[in-house]
């Protein structure tokens, strides 16, 4: 696998949703690999921010606080918003990477056979 492909797989890797086969080509290849093992080690900082719990300061409503009424709102919100975030990331480094090349001629051929011409019936 390429560079491209690990990065691909890397966050599946983190969460252990690869097969046996492919999670030791990911960890083959980072060990290898300093750009990859950057990239992974990047994406797991991220991700340990995005399940930590976020620090409330003592003078938080009693609501924002941990087991307060609200609490499961507020950290619905803000798992929201980190995925938001995380779902900009991914889609900014992908609209940055250049296109892959065509696999297949971009236009279809154009057909030699005219389209059938629509001619009005007169009504009596
Ligand atoms: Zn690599």
């Amino acid at each position: 696998m390429n560079c491209d492909e690990i990065r691909e797989l890397t966050p599946d890797r983190l969460d252990a949703l690869l097969d046996d086969e492919r999670a030791r080509a990911v960890d083959d290849h980072i060990a290898s690999c300093a750009g990859c093992s950057a990239e992974r080690a990047s994406y797991g900082r991220f991700r340990a921010a995005l399940y930590a719990p976020y620090p409330v300061p003592a003078h938080a409503p009693a609501a924002h606080r941990r087991g307060g009424a609200g609490a499961g709102l507020v950290r619905y919100a803000a798992a929201f918003a980190a995925g938001v975030l995380l779902t900009l990331v991914v889609q900014s480094a992908r609209a940055a990477a250049p296109p892959p090349p065509p696999d297949r001629p971009v236009a279809e051929p154009v057909s030699e056979t005219p389209p059938p011409v629509l001619v009005p019936r007169r009504i009596a």
